[in-house]
């Protein structure tokens, strides 16, 4: 659809297919006010209600585009890592499709070989690396891939001596891959344990939705762990909680303001003030340890 067309310069990531996550259409109806919403005005407003702020799902490239500098002269001002890695099967799994050939229609689809991007840039002035969840990709889920990918984001950091930023967007571990999904948990809180000793600040961004292995491991660690407002963010479903304690559980339960309340995260950031309240943490983690 036009409307979601940007004129703009071209991007790493290929943006043909169907768009899942974001409505098409002139108008959207709110899903936390369940008003009608001018589909032009939600693009101009990055994707929030005018009248709620109720915060709509964003594509991976739209948070690419909203946190990173860009050029002067309207070019790319950052660009993306890692970009050939893909996934194998080392299961062979199979239930009622290949995991084979569910990798392969995502990968046509969305023109990217996993659900997760990697980029060298700059915010606010600052250069960073920026590691990004496509939750179109299978639901944002964490295989080897993914967990590869954000271990090599830490370790670019660590190299270059940058600061690292991870946006989060995961229904968790990804299950065709078994246990080699779950060990990436290991393996990238590892990565982000020497970036610590190393004095790099991480910083992680928890969108709607985070859940799972991804909330269990690196969505959690950061040296601060900041969320957009109303993101579900949880390891188990409300559901499966309350089949456990067999109790109903409270209002507002797993959502962002939540779980801030309760010390699970050092801030909740509306969308428009994101790239402005990181790059000015960024500022006061770093005096000499990172370059510049
Ligand atoms: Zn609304």
């Amino acid at each position: 659809m036009p409307w979601f067309k940007k004129a703009k310069k071209p991007k790493p990531i290929r943006r043909d297919g169907p768009r899942s996550t974001v409505p098409e259409g002139l108008w959207v109806k709110c899903q936390g006010c369940k008003e009608i919403i001018y589909s032009k005005e939600l693009k101009r407003s990055f994707r929030i209600c005018p009248k709620c702020g109720y915060h709509f799902r964003i594509e991976a490239e739209e948070r690419i585009d909203l946190l990173l500098d860009h050029g002067d002269d309207g070019e790319m001002g950052f660009r993306e890592l890692f970009v050939d890695l893909s996934p194998t099967d080392p299961l062979s799994f199979e239930d009622t499709k290949s995991y084979k050939d569910r990798l392969a229609a995502y990968q046509r689809r969305l023109g990217t070989r996993d659900a997760v991007h990697v980029l060298d840039g700059t915010m606010g002035g600052l250069p960073v690396i920026l590691a990004v969840m496509n939750y179109r990709f299978m639901g944002g889920s964490m295989g080897s891939v993914v967990g590869e990918k954000v271990t090599l984001a830490a370790e670019a950091a660590l190299e270059q001596r940058r600061p690292l930023i991870v946006v989060s967007a995961s229904g968790g571990a990804r299950m065709q891959e078994g246990i080699l999904s779950l060990m990436q948990m290991a393996k990238i809180s590892a990565a982000l344990a020497r970036l610590r000793q190393a004095r790099l600040p991480y910083i992680s961004v928890l969108t709607d939705p985070t859940t799972g292995g991804v909330t269990a491991s690196f969505a959690m660690l950061g040296d601060l762990n900041v969320a957009e407002p109303g993101a579900l963010i949880g390891f188990a479903g409300p559901r499966v909680i309350e089949q456990t304690i067999r109790e109903s559980l409270p209002d507002g339960f797993q959502r962002s303001e939540f779980l801030l309340e309760k010390g699970f995260l050092d801030m909740v950031i509306p969308r428009p003030e994101l790239k402005a309240t990181i790059a000015r943490c960024l500022r006061h983690f770093t005096a000499s340890s990172i370059a510049s």
